[in-house]
C-alpha cells in the first residue's frame, strides 16, 4: 500500500469512524510534525464532511526534548494558561478531537523524569475541563497512528531503515483496518462482533474475576454493582465513535476498594518517551501496597504516586491472546497497538462509562460506587498464553471467562 494511499484510508477512518464529524461541528487535531501529509487529509476530510472550524497543533518531540533539558522542574510545572486553554475549548464547545500518535517510543529516554513527571502533573490540573468530557464521553475523540522511522527502527531493529519504516506502515493499516477497500465497513462489522462480546459480560452479573497464569499474577479483581462492559463503539450524544484505532478490547472498570493479591505485566510499558521494563504490582483492598520494575522504576514511582486515585486500577480489559494484532507476534512499542494484543489493566481513572448511570453521577457517587478517579490513566499489558480467568457470579455461579489465555466459548 503506498503511503498516499495508507493517508486516505487513516484520514477516513478517524474521520468517518473514528470521531465521525457531523456538519457544524469544530474539530482539534493533535499531530507530529512527522505526519504533516496525513494530517492535511485528514483537515480535508473534516471539511467534507461538513466541519465548521478544524484547529491543528503539531507536536515536535526534538522541541519538547529541548524543552526538558534547558526549563525548571518550576517553570515545566507552571504553563501558561494559554497552553491549555485550547485544547479545553474544544470540550467546551463538544468539538472533536483527533490525535495522530507519531513518535520515537525511546524520544525521551534521556530526559529528567523529575522534571517529565512536574509537566505531566500540571498538564492534568490544566487540562481537567478536557478530560471530564472525553473520560465520560460527553464528546467525540479517536486516537490513530502514523509510521515514524526512529519506531519502526525500534520495532524491527534487523531491517533496513526503508523497509523497516514500510513494514510498520503495512501492519498499521492492517490493524486499523484501512487495508480495506471501504474501513467505514470493515469497522462496522467489527464493532458489532465486539458488541456481541461486550454484552455477554454485562449480562453476567461479576461479583469478582480471578486471574492466574505462571508468570506469578494471582489477581482477584472485585466488579461493581451494575458494572457495564464497552468494547468498540461509543456514543456521545446519539452519535457513534470510536476512541481507539485500532482496538480489540472489551473493557470495564473494577471496584476500586476490592482488588487484592499480585499481577505482573507481561510486555514493556512504553510511556511518555520511555520504556518500563517488569513492572509487578501488589494490591490490597484495592491500593497499590507494593510495586517494582525492572527499568525506570523512578518512572513508575511518578505515575502510581500521582494522587490518591493513581493507588489503585480503573480498567479491566479482556482481550484474546489469539487476537489479531497479537497474532502479528511484534512488540509496537505503543500502548494503542500493544494494549490490544493483551489483556490490560490501567493504573488511575476508571471510565464513568462502565456503570450504569455513571455519566450523569456526581464524583461522590461515582466513588461511592468504587469507580476509580485520578489524573492519570495508564494501561499496561497483563495477558499471558496461560491465562486463566475465572468469574464468581453475584447469584454465586462459577463461570471460566480465560482459559489458556482466550475466551471460552461461553463469552467468545
Ligand atoms: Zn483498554
Ligand atoms: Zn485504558
Amino acid at each position: 500500500m503506498s503511503l498516499k494511499k495508507l493517508n486516505k484510508g487513516l484520514a477516513r477512518a478517524v474521520v468517518c469512524t473514528g470521531v465521525n464529524v457531523q456538519p457544524g461541528e469544530e474539530v482539534y487535531v493533535q499531530s507530529t510534525v512527522y505526519a504533516v501529509d496525513l494530517t492535511r487529509e485528514v483537515v480535508r476530510m473534516c471539511y467534507e464532511r461538513g466541519a465548521k472550524r478544524v484547529v491543528v497543533k503539531y507536536r515536535d518531540e526534538e522541541i519538547s526534548k529541548l524543552d526538558f533539558a534547558y526549563q525548571t522542574a518550576d517553570t515545566l510545572s507552571h504553563k501558561p494558561s494559554f497552553m491549555y486553554e485550547e485544547r479545553n475549548y474544544f470540550a467546551d464547545v463538544d468539538g472533536c478531537v483527533i490525535n495522530i500518535v507519531c513518535e520515537n517510543p525511546n524520544a525521551f529516554e534521556h530526559a529528567d523524569a523529575d522534571k517529565m513527571t512536574a509537566s505531566r502533573r500540571a498538564d492534568i490540573v490544566g487540562l481537567s475541563r478536557y478530560y471530564d468530557k472525553s473520560m465520560s464521553h460527553k464528546i467525540k475523540w479517536s486516537i490513530i497512528a502514523y509510521p515514524h522511522p526512529e519506531w519502526a527502527k525500534l520495532m524491527f531493529p534487523d531491517m533496513k531503515p526503508k523497509d523497516a519504516f514500510r513494514k510498520l506502515a503495512k501492519f498499521i493499516a492492517k490493524t486499523t483496518r484501512v487495508n480495506n477497500d471501504d474501513p467505514v465497513e470493515a469497522w462496522a462489522k467489527h464493532s458489532a462482533e465486539l458488541k456481541t462480546r461486550r454484552e455477554k459480560l454485562t449480562a453476567a452479573n461479576i461479583k469478582h474475576f480471578h486471574y492466574k497464569n505462571a508468570l506469578g499474577t494471582d489477581l482477584v479483581v472485585g466488579m461493581p454493582e451494575n458494572y457495564v462492559f464497552g468494547g468498540g463503539v461509543d456514543e456521545c450524544n446519539g452519535v457513534t465513535f470510536n476512541a481507539n484505532m485500532p482496538t480489540e478490547e472489551v473493557f470495564s472498570a473494577p471496584d476500586c476498594n476490592r482488588i487484592d493479591g499480585k499481577v505482573c505485566a507481561s510486555m514493556p510499558l512504553c510511556y511518555n518517551g520511555k520504556i518500563i521494563e517488569g513492572i509487578e504490582l501488589t494490591l490490597k483492598d484495592g491500593k497499590i501496597v507494593d510495586y517494582t520494575a525492572k527499568t525506570n522504576v523512578d518512572l513508575l514511582k511518578g505515575i502510581i504516586e500521582t494522587d490518591e486515585g493513581s493507588r489503585s486500577l480503573g480498567e479491566i480489559a479482556l482481550v484474546p491472546y489469539d487476537s489479531p494484532i497479537s497474532k502479528l507476534h511484534t512488540l509496537f512499542y505503543e500502548t494503542l497497538f500493544d494494549e490490544n494484543a493483551s489483556c490490560h489493566f490501567a493504573i488511575g481513572r476508571a471510565y464513568p462509562t462502565c456503570v450504569k448511570g455513571g455519566p450523569e453521577m456526581s464524583k461522590e457517587q461515582l466513588r461511592a460506587a468504587g469507580i476509580n478517579d485520578s489524573g492519570v490513566h495508564v494501561d499496561f499489558m497483563v495477558g499471558t498464553k496461560d491465562l486463566e480467568i475465572t468469574a464468581e457470579t453475584r447469584d454465586g455461579k462459577t463461570l471460566k471467562v480465560f482459559e489458556n489465555g482466550n475466551f471460552t466459548k461461553e463469552f467468545d
